[in-house]
């Protein structure tokens, strides 16, 4: 297949851990500048001095993707670096899954400004950009509970219904307003990242971790995807990628 990823600049929300990681190092190892954003600097700082030595190209920026202006400063930063920006990977999200009886009404607000106002402000950071030069890249990460309900997911599942939503409607107009704006939408089931951390009710905790325990695989997986779908030339889309454990029902 034709190298469609060398000297892209693709900018990764999310990129200190699991998915976001995983697709910055193989990004990076297929020629593309990456610009790693989250709240850990330590993190970010190691994986892309990693990236460095081993001959790719990365700059970082701390980002908590809940406040525009951060956002806007990855756009700023990949220009700065790399002279330009051709993909945003809308990575960045938190799952602290509870039943709704549990209340746990700073979780489910958490949840809102993470993992969809968080999106909303990486594709306000890059739609001008893109706009203007009439091409770009917007990947995002759903997630099977933005498919199907599950109990214990109202909130988590609803956030990523959203992302659905949004990346499809963007799809549409991108498409009737001529701008050559792509989407992709992936939607995993069970990869073994450090997302289960993020919940605190004990016995969701206990659930999610035997499924995990059983069918999680590795977050490298989704990296593959995300490069394939960066891979296609500029006239072609595949807008949905559902993606996971063979074996998970
Ligand atoms: P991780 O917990 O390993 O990664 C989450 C990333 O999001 C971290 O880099 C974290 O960095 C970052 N992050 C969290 N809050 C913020 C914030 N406010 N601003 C900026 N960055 C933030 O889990 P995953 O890799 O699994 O998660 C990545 C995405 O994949 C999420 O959207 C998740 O919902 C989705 N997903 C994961 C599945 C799985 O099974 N693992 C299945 C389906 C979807 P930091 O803490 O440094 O800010």
């Amino acid at each position: 297949m034709t190298d469609n990823i060398t000297g892209k600049t693709v900018i990764i929300t999310g990129a200190s851990s699991g998915i976001g990681e995983a697709t910055a190092r193989l990004l990076a190892a297929k020629g593309a500048n990456v610009v790693l954003g989250a709240r850990r600097a330590d993190k970010l700082q190691q994986i892309a001095d990693a990236i460095e030595s081993a001959g790719g190209n990365a700059a970082w920026q701390e980002l908590d993707v809940t406040d525009p202006a951060r956002n806007d400063a990855m756009v700023t930063l990949a220009k700065d670096t790399y002279g330009g920006v051709d993909a945003i990977f809308l990575n960045a999200g938190l799952m602290p899954s509870s039943p709704v009886s549990a209340l746990k009404t700073n979780e489910w607000n958490r949840m809102v400004d993470v993992n969809i106002k968080g999106v909303l402000n990486g594709v306000a950071a890059v739609m001008p950009t893109f706009t203007a030069q009439k091409s770009g890249h917007i990947l995002a990460v759903s997630s099977v509970a933005g498919l199907k309900n599950y109990p214990g997911a109202a909130v988590y599942g609803g956030t990523k219904w959203f992302v659905r939503n949004f990346m499809e409607v963007l799809r549409m107009e991108s498409a009737t307003e001529g701008t050559n704006i792509r989407t992709a939408t992936l939607y995993p089931a069970a990869i073994n990242t450090e997302l289960l951390g993020t919940i605190t009710d004990q016995q969701t905790a206990e659930g999610m971790k035997g499924l995990y325990d059983t069918f999680g695989i590795s977050p490298d997986r989704i990296a593959d995807v995300v490069a394939f779908a960066l891979n296609l030339p500029a006239d072609t889309t595949v807008n949905e990628f559902t993606v996971g454990p063979a074996n998970q029902p």
